[in-house]
């Protein structure tokens, strides 16, 4: 049996906006998405748009508890506010953190997140995410530049291994270049997981892969973590995919860096490469502007992602889309929301499954209410601010706040 919904407009992100287009959705799966007159309706949402279900790449679950009490420093104060995450992870206990994670969640579900990924120390994250009807990808973190790195990561790509199943996925994140052995980042990529990896995201971590100097020395030290040797020897030699060159892998997996707020415009990105901008997260900390329009231009993937509640307001990953529109009135509407639903598809290796509204593809959609107001362009009433409470289809069935 099946089921045709139209609404003032319909967003397949795959192809142009359709006013009043029919998306058929039968059993778990999209039939067909078609222009105004093509098919009668069953239901008529009115005034609201039927997107698809949002991505968001990035998020740290386990810190949600966090939110408010670490204010995000200038840019060269940045350990400072890792000091600060340190500090709240060294407090929370085992059942404080799984709360965390159910608030995160709940807050990301509202929203109308239908993929997401998440990055977790011991993998925390998994159980409550496989329990509840989004699809996602656990990065299990890893930290230690030591040789306990090395034996972490061991461990991390053995979790990952032997977890997998259909709508949850395990994958493992070396942290970032200055709390991770640099033989566990060449190792990473291309190792059989999805990788996540935060990159480029102060000037202080440009500054200690480039001379060995800066705040994070003493940060490192205070630690007890300092071994200049172990560090990779700048940015420029962790985004190659230097562990596919003598290995042949049929399909490269995902490789996602995170922020890349300091990265050169002339790193070379492959198509299984992409950029998590933080927008939110971003302006909080005062970086120069991102130079994300900068890599799209380049042919680049870049998409959008939360981080956490211990640096955003929010788990809103269409906000965060709304905050760029604001931010850069002139850039164009449907980029944004490609870079909130296909693009973070892509850069988390569930195309074929979700991120726009195709026939074949799993019937995942939000329904987005839309101001009383006409534009040129229908992508300025998605992202004019405008509350009001969303649905979300998840597999062909609405999710209710009873059934997460
Ligand atoms: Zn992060």
């Amino acid at each position: 049996m099946s089921r045709t919904y139209t609404a003032r407009y319909v967003f397949p992100v795959s192809g142009l906006p359709l006013p009043n287009g029919t998306v058929t959705v039968g059993d778990e799966r999209i039939e067909a998405v078609l222009p105004h007159g093509k098919r009668t309706p069953d239901e008529d949402f009115g005034n609201v748009a039927i997107i698809p279900g949002l991505v968001n790449p990035h998020t740290h679950l386990d810190l949600s508890g966090a939110r408010g009490l670490i204010p995000p420093t200038d840019p060269d104060h940045f350990t400072d506010w890792l000091r600060g995450v340190i500090t709240y992870r060294r407090t929370s206990n085992p059942e404080q953190t799984q709360t965390d994670i159910r608030d995160g969640l709940a807050e990301c579900l509202r929203h109308g997140t239908t993929l997401i990924g998440d990055i977790a120390s011991e993998g925390a994250s998994w159980e409550p995410l496989a329990a509840s009807r989004l699809r996602a990808v656990v990065f299990r973190e890893v930290i230690g530049v030591t040789t306990a790195g090395v034996e972490r990561w061991t461990e991390a790509v053995r979790w990952a291994m032997d977890r997998s199943r259909a709508r949850i996925r395990a994958a493992y994140s070396p942290h970032a270049p200055y709390s991770v052995n640099a033989d566990v980042l060449v190792k990473s990529v291309g190792c059989g997981c999805p990788v996540a990896i935060h990159l480029a995201e102060s000037p202080a971590e440009v500054e200690l892969l480039d001379r060995r100097t800066g705040p994070f020395v003493g940060f490192l030290q205070q630690l007890g973590l300092w071994d200049g040797a172990v560090l990779p020897s700048s940015l420029g030699g962790i985004v190659p995919d230097t562990a596919n060159a003598g290995t042949p892998i049929r399909e490269p997996y995902p490789v996602l860096y995170v922020h890349g707020n300091y990265l050169s415009l002339s790193t070379e990105l492959k198509a299984h490469q992409s950029i998590v901008y933080c927008p939110r997260t971003h302006a909080a900390f005062g970086h120069p502007p991102h130079p994300f329009r900068e890599f799209l231009a380049r042919g680049v993937r870049v998409c959008l992602g939360t981080d956490s509640l211990a640096s955003n307001p929010d788990l809103d990953i269409l906000a965060e889309a709304r905050f760029v529109r604001s931010r850069y009135p002139d850039f164009p509407g449907d980029q944004l929301l490609r870079m909130v639903t296909l693009s973070g598809a892509e850069s988390l290796g569930w195309v074929n499954e979700c991120g726009s509204l195709e026939a074949g593809k799993s019937a995942d959609f939000v329904v987005v209410p839309l101001p009383d107001a006409d534009a040129p362009d229908p992508h300025e009433l998605l992202l004019a601010d405008h509350a009001g409470a969303r649905r979300t289809m998840f597999r062909g069935q609405w999710r209710t706040s009873s059934t997460p």
